[in-house]
């Protein structure tokens, strides 16, 4: 590994990445093995969790595919100097950021997206002009398997590197120095990556999880909300980070949205019959996620299969915040119900808990809606609708306290792997001697005076 970083601090140092050619060029590489290996990929995945081509491309690789188109259209004008203001006192001069890149990454992905978690993060870091080594999760084998295959077998390690491994190499990883580590994952191992970074000082963002809500006023369109929070929470096997973690329902229309959704889950493709239904990444994980289902609280589904690793799509009703499931992320198809009747009260509750990675709001009651988002702090979120935020690269995508820091998609992922330098560049026509001594009163009083008005 020592080997592997140094190999690529010496590609760094000779420039090359700083090139806009070099940087284009190696997007349009990564689109291309990407293309070509598309049947590799679909094929891996379904046979970690039986993801559907459907699910992966929509999912995973369109999201990658639009990074890059992105990437390469907008890395010349990113990349570009910044002029920037030059205040009075330090007239005549001229002032401008230069941005660069961080140096050797180091990516760490998670196993839910396991190419979107590793691609997306990669463009960022390739746009910027940064070397990469990636470490995806190890949970999906077949799947880390493939991005392995296809950067390895594409790419120069000294650029872009894919080392697979679970505990002991990315523990060996984070023993070294990086310029810039990105992780995606729990926000346990979050601070392990976080300490770890803070031995060599290396700038860190972190994507991590946490219970995401959605808040369900009276008045709101129910027939929507019900169809793109059961699209929301169930794609993916509720194996996704921005997934509604739990339902916080007034209790005036409590009733009719659980038939909707009741309905919606019925009419759509989530059902364990069904041979495009996501499984359970593990049994660990579909063990925790059984001992979640308290059966007196079932109001649809429920039913499991622990050797097939699938999960009913199941809604639980009449849910209290101190309740079990209530205190950690439930990440699989398990749906929460917390019934309100006062708004004020939930956002106070929902202030008092870890910071989420994302929130909805469904709501017609613009009052609300504004009170919601200017109260409630958390990484990104939706009114009227849930996760679509992140196919908006425009947004930027991350978390805020225990969901995260840091962001990243489009000119965000761009940002965070770049640093900004910020240059003064200053005139030789003349030099006032203001600031030298004697140090008159005179002197002190214009000086004063400048700094008021500069
Ligand atoms: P995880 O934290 O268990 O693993 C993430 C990565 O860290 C893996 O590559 C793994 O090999 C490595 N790792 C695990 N334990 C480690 C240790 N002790 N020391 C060093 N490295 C270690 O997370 P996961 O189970 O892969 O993913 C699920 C979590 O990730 C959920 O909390 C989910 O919300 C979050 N997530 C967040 C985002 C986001 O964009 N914010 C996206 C996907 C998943």
């Amino acid at each position: 590994m020592q080997e592997l970083i140094q190999l690529q601090r010496d590609f760094f140092n000779t420039n090359a990445t700083k090139s806009i050619a070099f940087r284009k060029q190696q997007l349009q590489k990564l689109e291309d093995v990407l293309k070509s290996n598309e049947q590799l990929m679909y094929d891996a995945i379904y046979k970690d969790f039986k993801k559907s081509e459907f699910d992966t491309f929509t999912g995973e690789l369109a999201l990658v595919y639009s990074d890059l188109k992105e990437a390469k259209k907008k890395v010349g004008k990113w990349s570009r100097i910044k002029r920037k203001t030059t205040n009075l006192l330090n007239q005549p001069g001229k002032s401008y950021v230069i941005p660069e890149p961080l140096g050797v990454s180091l990516i760490i992905g998670a196993w839910n997206y396991p190419y979107q978690l590793s691609f997306a993060p990669a463009i960022s870091a390739m746009v910027a002009g940064c070397t990469i080594i990636l470490k995806p999760s190890e949970v999906p084998s077949n799947t880390s398997k493939a991005i392995a295959k296809i950067v390895n077998e594409n790419f120069d390690p000294s650029y872009f590197k894919v080392i697979e491994g679970g505990i002991p190499e990315t523990s060996a990883l984070l023993n070294e120095k990086f310029d810039k580590i990105f992780f995606t994952g729990s926000t346990s191992v979050g601070r392990i990556v976080y300490q770890a970074a803070a031995k060599y000082l290396t700038p860190v963002t972190l994507e991590l999880g946490g219970k995401s809500p959605a808040i369900i006023t009276e008045g709101s369109d129910l027939k929507m909300a019900a169809k793109r929070l059961v699209w929301a929470k169930f794609l993916n096997a509720g194996q996704t980070c921005i997934a509604p973690d739990y339902l916080v329902v007034h209790s005036s229309v409590q009733e009719k949205l659980l038939r909707l959704m009741k309905k919606e889950v019925e009419n759509s493709c989530f059902s364990t019959d069904n041979g495009n239904y996501v499984q359970i990444v593990n049994h660990r994980n579909t063990e925790r996620l059984i001992k979640m289902i308290a059966t007196d609280k079932i109001y649809l589904g429920g039913k499991y299969d622990l050797e097939t690793r699938t999960i009913e799509p199941t809604i639980l009703n009449d849910i209290h915040f101190d309740d079990a499931i209530m205190e950690e992320e439930i990440f699989g198809p398990i749906l929460p119900i917390i019934s309100y009747t006062n708004i004020d009260e939930i956002i106070t509750t929902i202030k008092s808990r870890p910071k989420p990675l994302s929130c909805y709001v469904f709501t017609e009651n613009s009052s609300i809606k504004n009170k919601i988002l200017s109260e409630v702090s958390f990484g990104g979120g939706c009114v009227n609708d849930a996760m679509m935020h992140i196919s908006n690269s425009h947004l930027g995508f991350g978390g805020v306290g225990d969901s995260g820091m840091g962001s990243y998609h489009g000119e965000e992922g761009f940002k965070t792997f770049s640093h900004y330098k910020s240059v003064l560049h200053k005139s030789t026509i003349f030099e006032p001697n203001i600031k030298y001594s004697p140090h008159t009163d005179r002197k002190l009083n214009i000086l004063k005076k400048l700094f008021k008005f500069s």
